[in-house]
């Protein structure tokens, strides 16, 4: 299959690591999984084709460790991840954003925004409303999804748009 390489980036505990493990494991842990890099591969149909994603897990990113170049080297698709209970971390993933248009010079890469932990919102716990992520989505011409990674909820869904976007040039590929 194609090799389609997606990297998952956001602030510090929204949740990255946790996505991908659901996503490839179908577990949750409560705990903090400690991440240096990590490049987990999964079988994705698309349009009745198959795709290798080799997602790449980042330690996570904030004002003074900025995305490392490295993570946009051969990437195709970049998950942008935020907390729906934090707004800092919704408001990093514009600036990881700026920092990857800066570093590939494109004006326009695959992203697919998520706001994470939608749980915590029937916790009275929601900072960020779906429509301000869906405002900014629209705004970048990403597409928007929000997830629980604990719950389990449209886990899947982020890497069918993922792929979604990174193949939307031309639809299928020959
Ligand atoms: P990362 O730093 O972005 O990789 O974040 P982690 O995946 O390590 O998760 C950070 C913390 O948030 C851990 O305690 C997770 O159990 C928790 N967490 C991750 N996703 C969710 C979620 O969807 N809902 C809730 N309530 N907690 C979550
Ligand atoms: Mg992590």
């Amino acid at each position: 299959p194609k090799v389609r390489k997606i990297a998952v980036l956001g602030a510090r505990s929204v949740g990255k690591s946790s996505l991908i493990i659901q996503f490839v494991d179908s577990t949750f842990s409560e705990s903090y999984y400690p991440t240096i890099a990590n490049t987990f591969t999964k079988i994705i149909k698309h349009k009745g084709q198959e795709y290798a994603a080799e997602i790449i897990d980042t330690a996570g990113q904030d004002e003074y460790s900025i995305l490392n170049s490295v993570h946009t080297i051969g990437t195709h698709g970049y998950v942008l991840t935020y907390s729906i209970a934090s707004k800092s971390s919704f408001d990093m993933c514009g600036v990881i954003r700026d920092k990857i248009l800066n570093d590939t010079g494109m004006d326009w890469v695959p992203i697919v925004l998520v706001g994470n932990k939608t749980d915590l919102g029937q916790a009275g716990q929601r900072a960020v409303t779906e429509e301000e992520g869906k405002a900014i989505a629209a705004k970048w011409g990403a597409l928007f999804v929000e997830t629980s990674a604990k719950v389990g909820t449209n886990v899947t869904r982020i890497f069918e748009l993922m792929l979604a976007q990174i193949e939307k040039p031309n639809g299928e590929e020959a």
